[in-house]
């Protein structure tokens, strides 16, 4: 039988253990707070927005927003960025992304507080990550697919586990941080051989190509554990991974949903983050 490995139950501990983590700060007399930046009100962010206020809110965090026009100006947008850094009351910060074309986007990873960057945008973050020190503030899509394999016990020591996409905001740091938990990590990409082949090797196998329902029951076998990272255009106004997961489900021994699965436990890493980067200020 299938395990399926849903995010509900992943939340669910998350948060309460951040609630009883916001409350002992709040005791101290620290009220964690979300410093939410978002230039334009493209409706994808706004709705981002809304929903993210909503996740601080189940657990105690409050948030602070900052609209700013879409004509905004490097230099004004710089002058907000330094002052939510400096700004002692917030303690993490979020900017949505993609930012309009006068917004030098390479500039402003470098501007933003490493100690507030919750989205692990600042490379100081990243390069940690690549040190082997998990301590700091995570990229929340990695930490989250982390999240998932440890609250269902999936054995990682020792373990081959098979990395398909090399990006910097997922394939790479992820592989990092499957490494740091002693597994074996083969990362794969586009120009890998045999694909099929090396995936149906592997004890764990993880899909972040961008790639509607890729991944068949040929890169699979019945001992795989398949986390789907993927969020793609179903083409009927719906959202699938990257592995089918109809042909796919009844062949393996564990596999995450897509919706309900690694997307859906993102945004309480950000809240995660938000209580981690607090405590160390
Ligand atoms: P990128 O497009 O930046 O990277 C895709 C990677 O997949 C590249 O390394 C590429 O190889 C590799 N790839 C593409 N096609 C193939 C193929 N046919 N075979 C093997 N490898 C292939 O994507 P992202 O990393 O940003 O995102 C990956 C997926 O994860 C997307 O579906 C995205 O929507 C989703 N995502 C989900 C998030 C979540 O919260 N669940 C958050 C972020 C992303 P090469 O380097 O050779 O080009």
């Amino acid at each position: 039988m299938t395990q399926i490995l849903n995010a509900k139950p992943v939340v669910q501990a998350m948060k309460e253990n951040l609630r009883q983590e916001v409350a002992a700060l709040q005791a101290e007399g620290k009220a964690p707070t979300l410093g939410i930046i978002r230039v334009g009100s493209r409706p994808d962010d706004v709705y981002y927005e809304n929903n993210i206020i909503k996740n601080c809110e189940t657990v105690g965090i409050a948030t602070k927003t900052y609209p700013l026009d879409l004509n905004i100006s490097m230099e004004e947008f710089t002058a907000v960025m330094t002052q939510v850094n400096d700004d002692p009351s917030v303690h993490g910060i979020m900017l949505f992304r993609p930012l309009p074309p006068q917004l030098d986007e390479e500039v402003i990873k470098h501007l933003i507080s490493a100690d507030k960057d919750i989205d692990c945008m600042s490379p100081l973050n990243l390069e940690k990550v690549f040190e082997g020190d998990m301590s700091g503030l995570l990229p929340c899509t990695p930490a989250a697919v982390m999240a998932i394999l440890r609250h269902y016990d999936i054995e990682l020591k020792g373990a081959n586990a098979v990395v398909m996409g090399r990006s910097l905001v997922v394939g790479k740091p992820l592989s990092m941080m499957l490494l740091q938990d002693n597994a074996t990590v083969t990362i794969c990409h586009s120009r890998t051989r045999n694909l099929p082949e090396v995936a149906k090797n592997a004890d764990i196998v993880i899909a972040a190509m961008g790639r509607a329902r890729m991944i068949d029951d040929n890169y699979v076998a019945e001992n795989s554990i398949v986390i789907d990272v993927g969020i793609n255009d179903a083409g009927d106004g719906k959202i699938c991974g990257d592995v089918d997961y109809d042909a796919v489900v009844d062949k393996v021994k564990g596999i995450t949903p897509v919706p309900g699965g690694v997307g859906s436990v993102t945004t309480t890493i950000l809240l995660n983050n938000l209580v981690r980067a607090c405590k160390s200020q």
